[in-house]
């Protein structure tokens, strides 16, 4: 039987830190995280790609409010700008990976799927937004845009002005998920959550609705890892392995670790919220919920025999 694997790419897939973002960087870069699947694909997985898309969104908002002050188009809300995301970096992705694939006389089908999760109203998050987004404004406008519209501005610890915080609420159920796992399990590779998926509620029994908040996306993808019966996980970052005491003199990298260890390490205040640790979350998810194994690594490590560090289920 097949095997399939759920790879998350993270950020640095898509864009660099010190990058500015225009076409050529953004497809060089899918390219090069896409040859990186080879390995993969030869050792006969199916794959579901999940991804990113923090700085792409973040552009689409800055991309909608100009638009609306310049020309008068009405600005979109958050799930419709990531909906976009979902669209443009889909596309790239299919594009680079097809590239690669001819170069490797692989055939595959290559489908994106825009997909709604759906998260709780009630989820305790939307009491707490945490999840800075889009542009940066003055103190009197973010003042004057939380009095128009009940939004909730913070200032950026980094002191570059204020900014919109939303909710990032538990992903419970992903839509069209059966058939994700069916196109995947066919041979086809699909794009899928892309940026954590479309945050959506049902705000009446009957009635989806988008809604402002911005699901994690390490996150979502364990929650589809674990719905299609995913049987690996990756998690891929800017980081060979995960470390405790990270940036410290004493740093050890971690090699394999059970769910167990790794929840000690979590509590413990290891890994830093919003970066590693939901990754550790996402990974501890996958292996209580039917997953043997995820593994949190850099690209270029795929395929290696000791790549990353290995979270077990027990
Ligand atoms: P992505 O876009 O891949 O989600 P993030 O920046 O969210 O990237 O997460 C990766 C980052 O997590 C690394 O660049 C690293 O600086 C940070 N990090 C925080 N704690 C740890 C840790 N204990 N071990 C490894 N990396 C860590
Ligand atoms: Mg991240």
């Amino acid at each position: 039987m097949k095997k399939l694997a759920v790879v998350a790419f993270g950020g640095n897939a898509l864009l660099r830190g010190d990058q500015k973002g225009t076409i050529d960087e953004q497809e060089a870069n899918v390219y090069e995280t896409c040859t990186h699947l080879v390995p993969l694909i030869r050792q006969g997985f199916d794959i579901v790609i999940g991804h990113g898309n923090g700085p792409q969104v973040g552009n689409v908002l800055l991309q909608h409010e100009a638009g609306e002050k310049l020309y008068g188009i009405p600005a979109q809300p958050i799930d419709f700008c990531v909906a976009e995301t979902q669209g443009s970096i889909g596309y790239m992705i299919e594009q680079q990976l097809r590239n690669v694939l001819i170069k490797e006389n692989l055939e595959r089908d290559i489908l994106t799927i825009i997909t709604e999760v759906i998260v709780d109203k009630n989820d305790p998050a939307f009491k707490n937004p945490t999840k800075p987004v889009g542009p940066f404004y003055t103190k009197e406008q973010a003042d004057k845009m939380a009095a128009e519209s009940g939004a909730i501005f913070q200032e950026d610890p980094r002191g570059r002005g204020w900014r919109k915080v939303v909710a990032s609420p538990q992903p419970l159920k992903i839509n069209n998920v059966k058939s994700i796992e069916k196109l995947a399990r066919d041979g086809q590779i699909i794009i899928a959550v892309g940026g954590g998926g479309i945050p959506v509620f049902w705000v009446e029994p009957d009635k989806l609705q988008g809604i402002d908040a911005v699901i994690d996306k390490d996150l979502a993808s364990s929650l589809l890892a674990v719905e299609i019966k995913a049987d690996m996980f990756f998690i891929l970052t800017d980081v060979p392995k995960a470390y405790i005491n990270y940036r410290k003199p004493d740093e050890k990298a971690l090699d394999r670790i059970s769910v167990s260890e790794a929840k000690r390490y979590l509590e413990e205040g290891h890994f830093a919220n919003g970066s590693m640790a939901p990754k550790i979350k996402a990974c501890i998810y996958f292996c209580e919920h039917g997953g043997k194994e995820a593994v949190i690594t850099m690209a270029s490590e795929l395929g290696k025999p000791d790549a990353g560090t290995v979270i077990y289920a027990e």
